[in-house]
């Protein structure tokens, strides 16, 4: 903290999404009042302990700190966690409450966006209720980010921060299927939805071999051994533990599910991509610690096939070498194969991790709600208002996969401007 110099012209805060007032609450810690750069953060930040892991500072706050043109920039994300983990130990919570205004709001989805936007409208006088799919709040932060990254009893005390609060909770309810977005408006009485439903659909390479028993997507395979406790061999959901891995993909996701290869007891845990190093998607944080673990990086391959024997099991991934050619429409050099390199790592499991979209269940069961043709829900970004009058949305379900603090942000935009709508 003592290396800030306190910038009039504040860069560091031109990098966060959600414009924490960076400077100030360095301001207060180096003064040791820990409570009040605890508020400060708090004033735009609903969950400090967990940004603090997981946002990708080196591409926001960190990127535009001056004290890292000549050498390291002042670590504002540790000094983040630090505040948000002595906010959470101290009970620094603002529970406070307006008095009750009578008028209903649901949330889809219990994420990040979801949660914030339900705090913050309980703390305005809602009477807000999260329905949730899974029997587990917390979205992404429960099911996605394995516990070596993010601490599950951390994610779990900010729900019971949000249950002070008197956010009710309506888990194992599946909107779309369970009840739809018009019932809830219609039926139930609701004045307002905010739809955090995440982008939870992943994306398979289409080749053959795919339905193999042992090809898992990433989704799935981080969320049996997240959620459905499949580290246990007693489990109902079991994911196949040791043997050699291949995780096709190289973002955070996919390091992820190769971390978490190598923890169920994989002898190995290999990421198999298309690209080059400088093109891996992940945070540099990431990779660095898979790689230092002992995940090890096949660059510039492509699968073409998952093989498998007479019992419908993978016992390999057929893949081929590619080298880079000119730039592709996303601005990174198109991979190529070349001509006569294919050969098979001999793997058993293969875990697919190479993007997620929307699920489509609430768009096709919510007939005035414009998408894009990829699945995002279409909002006004100044008040994440959606083409159905009512109702709002943010996070992955708009911007595709993104990251914990825009779904945050826009979970913040969102209540604010339900406020406005309701109070009309
Ligand atoms: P989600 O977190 O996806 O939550 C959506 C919730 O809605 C889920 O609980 C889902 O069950 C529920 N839901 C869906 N459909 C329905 C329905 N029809 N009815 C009821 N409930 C429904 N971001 C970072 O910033 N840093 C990281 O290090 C990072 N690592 C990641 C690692 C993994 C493995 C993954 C998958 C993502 C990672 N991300 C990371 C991305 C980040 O987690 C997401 O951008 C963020 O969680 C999006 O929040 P959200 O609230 O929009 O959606
Ligand atoms: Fe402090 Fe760096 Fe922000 Fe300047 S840019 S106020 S030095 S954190």
């Amino acid at each position: 903290a003592a290396r800030c110099i306190e910038c009039k012209n504040k860069p560091c805060m031109k990098g966060c999404p959600v414009h924490v007032k960076i400077p100030e609450f360095i301001h207060l810690l180096k003064e040791g009042n820990i409570k009040a750069a605890y508020d400060k953060i708090a004033e735009d930040s609903n969950l400090p302990a967990i940004c603090g892991r997981v946002c990708p500072q080196e591409d926001q706050c960190e990127k535009y700190c001056i004290r890292g043109i000549k050498g390291e920039p002042v670590s504002i994300g540790a000094l983040e966690r630090f505040v948000g983990d002595w906010g959470m130990a101290n009970h620094a919570f603002n529970a406070n409450r307006a008095p009750s205004n009578g008028k209903k709001v649901a949330v889809v989805g219990a994420g990040p966006s979801g949660l914030t936007c339900a705090s913050d409208l309980a703390k305005l006088g809602y009477d807000v209720t999260i329905f949730e799919a899974f029997h587990k709040p917390g979205g992404v932060l429960i099911y996605g980010i394995p516990e070596f990254r993010l601490p599950k009893g951390l994610v779990g005390d900010e729900i019971k921060e949000l249950e002070k609060l008197g956010v009710k909770f309506e888990m194992n309810v599946l909107v779309g299927k369970s009840m739809t977005v018009d019932e809830l408006l219609k039926e139930d009485g609701f004045s307002a939805i905010f739809i955090g439903s995440g982008a939870g659909l992943p994306s398979f390479m289409n080749v053959p071999g795919e339905n193999l028993n042992g090809v898992y997507s990433a989704n799935e395979y981080l969320t049996r051994s997240n959620l459905m406790k499949a580290y246990d061999p007693n489990s109902p959901t079991p994911i196949k533990r040791g043997g050699k891995v291949a995780v096709v993909g190289a973002g955070n996701v996919a390091m992820d599910a190769a971390r978490t290869a190598l923890r169920l007891g994989a002898d190995e845990a290999i990421i198999v991509y298309r690209r080059g190093r400088e093109e891996m998607p992940a945070r540099h944080e990431e990779s660095e610690n898979a790689e230092e673990e002992g995940v090890k990086v096949m660059l510039l391959t492509a699968p073409l096939e998952v093989l498998g024997n007479e019992d419908y099991k993978v016992t390999g991934l057929r893949c081929q070498k590619m080298e880079l050619g000119e730039p592709d429409a996303s601005g990174r050099r198109r991979p190529v194969p070349v001509k006569g390199s294919e050969f098979t790592l001999d793997v058993n499991t293969v875990v697919v991790a190479i993007g997620q979209s929307p699920n489509p269940l609430i768009r096709s069961t919510t007939p005035d709600l414009q998408t894009q043709k990829w699945g995002g829900i279409i909002v006004d970004e100044a008040t994440m208002a959606t083409s159905k009058q009512g109702v709002y949305a943010g996070g992955d379900a708009v911007t595709g996969a993104a990251t914990v603090i825009l779904a945050m942000g826009a979970g913040k935009t969102a209540a604010h401007a339900i406020d406005e709508y309701l109070k009309k």
